[in-house]
């Protein structure tokens, strides 16, 4: 029963992001399309991609249950990045990249987005060593960045708190201020926002010593931080920079990667011309854990062509499942148009969410693809924060609507075949909820 689970639950199960409020645990048991429901047996509109921006193709897809049932009758799995591989893995690493911007030839499979960011961190500093400068070891990330919660990822990961009594973390990451037009009135009146990014971090660069940087990362457009899309000079301008110090740059895709923003690839559209991409959940649309790091030939050529051996692999690397699933989830993408559709998604949010920008507690709505991100504050002036976890609970209790929070932004991220009713549903919602206000 629900009584029985959530006692369970508390007891036994550990949520390092949920250790204070207990009540609050909500325990899925079922989903089929935008919708979820609870071990009640309480329906909600999921307009959060199953939690954490990932059912791009809805939940309880058949086509993806037939393919996974499929492939563990056939192999379920095989070891896969040694002598070893596996149909599945081979032909998807090819579908990938001739999905991938130019320049990105070469596929490594890892379990998710944290061991994405691993990799592409161990290969960028190989990449150097096998060019003769070793001393490249640092990393350059962005302040309220998210990249994951291992060591060198979450190191590199700028939320407040994921570095709290963990220490000493992982050596040699600095990171850099965050492309957050609404919140740039911190630098001085007239005063270019892209301009500033920049000397900060070529001064930052300086600091470290440009033969000692390895690569820089950063997400296309910012997802946890609160939807956040860069003025379109910045990828373009950071990416020049970084080129005339030798440094990679990793395009941190986890989020954006298949279709959430409305491309394949985020970063090609916003001239991140990236050496490595990291990609996970809408690989897979959360059917099965799967990740993979797409990188340039330079890159992998520096791998897999020098002396040094480097042993880096995962048991689950390249999952036979895994990828099929994958290949049946592109397939639905591709049939369904979906990475077009986000951008329909989109204009919906856009149009529907309109009547928010008049209300006192919304600072700013920032729409890119198929997600929102609804900045709160407590005064419209002085753009004073107004935690947002009120809202999430509002329209969860009220509404029946699973949206999610980080910090004072309110997020949706909904699956890329929501209906035009269930996004007018979910801004309705949205609307009563703020309008109503924080008392
Ligand atoms: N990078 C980004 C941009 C992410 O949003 C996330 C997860 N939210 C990760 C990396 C880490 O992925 P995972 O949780 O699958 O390890």
């Amino acid at each position: 029963t629900a009584a029985e689970l959530a006692e369970i639950d508390r007891r036994v199960l550990v949520h390092p992001h949920n250790h204070g409020s207990q009540s609050e645990r909500i325990t899925i048991v079922r989903g089929q399309g935008c919708t979820v429901w609870d071990a009640h047996g309480v329906e909600l509109l999921d307009v959060m991609g199953a939690g954490n921006w990932v059912a791009q193709v809805g939940h309880g897809r058949p086509e993806l249950a037939d393919a996974a049932a499929r492939q563990i009758r056939t192999l379920e799995y095989y070891t896969g990045f040694d002598i070893f591989a596996n149909d599945q893995s081979i032909t998807l690493a090819q579908r990938l990249v001739d999905l991938a911007p130019d320049g990105l030839d070469r596929v490594f499979f890892t379990n998710g987005g944290s061991e994405s960011v691993e990799t592409a961190f161990k290969f960028a500093r190989l990449y150097h060593h096998h060019r003769g400068e070793p001393d490249r070891t640092w990393f350059i990330s962005r302040n309220f960045a998210y990249h994951g919660s291992t060591f060198a990822s979450g190191t590199a990961t700028g939320f407040p708190g994921i570095h709290e009594g963990i220490g000493p973390e992982f050596p040699n990451v600095a990171r850099v201020s965050t492309p957050h037009p609404y919140r740039a009135p911190d630098i001085s009146p007239g005063r270019d926002l892209t301009d500033f990014l920049i000397e900060e971090l070529a001064a930052t660069i300086e600091r470290i010593g440009p033969g000692n940087v390895a690569a820089m990362i950063g997400e296309p457009v910012m997802g946890g931080a609160g939807i956040l899309v860069p003025p379109a000079d910045y990828w373009p301008r950071v990416r020049e920079l970084l080129s005339r110090h030798g440094i990679l740059l990793i395009a941190d895709e986890v989020v954006t990667g298949y279709g959430r923003t409305g491309a394949w690839y985020d970063s090609a559209d916003r001239g991140m011309q990236a050496d490595l991409v990291t990609v996970a959940k809408g690989l897979t649309s959360g059917y099965a854990p799967l990740g993979a790091v797409l990188m340039s030939d330079a890159v992998a050529g520096t791998i897999t062509g020098g002396d040094t051996y480097l042993f880096h692999g995962h048991t689950y690397s390249g999952h036979a499942t895994a990828c099929a699933i994958a290949h049946a989830n592109l397939d639905l993408l591709e049939q369904e148009k979906l990475v077009d559709r986000a951008r329909t998604v989109g204009e919906w949010l856009h149009e529907t969410l309109a009547p928010l920008a008049g209300l006192p507690l919304v600072g700013e709505v920032r729409v890119a693809g198929a997600t929102v991100g609804v900045e709160l504050v407590a005064d419209r002036e002085t753009r004073e924060p107004l935690m947002a976890d009120w809202v999430t609970r509002a329209l969860r209790e009220k509404h029946r609507v699973a949206a999610r929070e980080y910090g004072n932004t309110l997020v949706m991220a909904p699956p890329l075949i929501i209906s035009r009713a269930e996004v007018e549903r979910a801004a309705e919602a949205l609307t009563d909820v703020l309008r109503a206000g924080a008392g």
